[in-house]
């Protein structure tokens, strides 16, 4: 069984109702159960500040996906949602990421384990921190996250 972190973020459209309608979209992922989720968090936009105010969480799972098959799967919830493309960091119904995967370093070009802009994140940090119960350790400039 793979335990794997997942961010979660909405700023449009009853974005409370997105990540909620995201984590049970999660739990019903084929082989996949959601062992632990966060508070609700809300934070500032990064990137272009003319946008709402985000809504943010972070779950861990359980599944047998590996990383590129849950990845299409979270893509595939995405689009359920109705995420469209838009700028760089622009609003979006449900933005799905891949944080922790076991402790795999896992570079794709369409998928980087550990995500690389977690540890600069306060919104993805406190509320990943709330579901480790603060056992998670981030070695200072290291790459690898590693939890226990
Ligand atoms: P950021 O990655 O800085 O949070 P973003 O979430 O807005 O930005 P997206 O437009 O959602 O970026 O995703 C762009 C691409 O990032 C996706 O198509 C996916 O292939 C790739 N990607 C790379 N690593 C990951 C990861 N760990 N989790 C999810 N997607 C990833
Ligand atoms: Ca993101
Ligand atoms: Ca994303």
């Amino acid at each position: 069984m793979n335990i794997v972190f997942i961010a979660l973020g909405s700023n449009l459209n009853n974005p409370i109702y997105h990540v909620e309608k995201g984590i049970r979209d999660i739990n019903h992922l084929l082989n996949t159960k959601v062992l632990k989720r966060s508070s609700l968090y809300k934070s500032k936009p990064i990137g272009p500040q003319n946008q709402r105010d985000y809504i943010n969480a972070v779950i861990k799972i359980e599944t047998l996906q590996e990383p590129i098959e849950l990845l299409d799967s979270l893509q595939d919830i995405e689009t359920q949602h109705h995420r469209r493309k838009t700028k760089r960091w622009g609003p979006r119904t449900l933005d799905l990421d891949i944080l922790i995967f076991n402790e795999l370093e896992f570079n794709h070009k369409r998928l980087t384990i550990p995500h690389p802009e977690m540890i600069n994140r306060d919104f993805v940090l406190i509320p990943l921190y709330e579901v480790t119960n603060y056992n998670f350790m981030i070695p200072k400039y290291g790459k690898l996250l590693q939890y226990i």
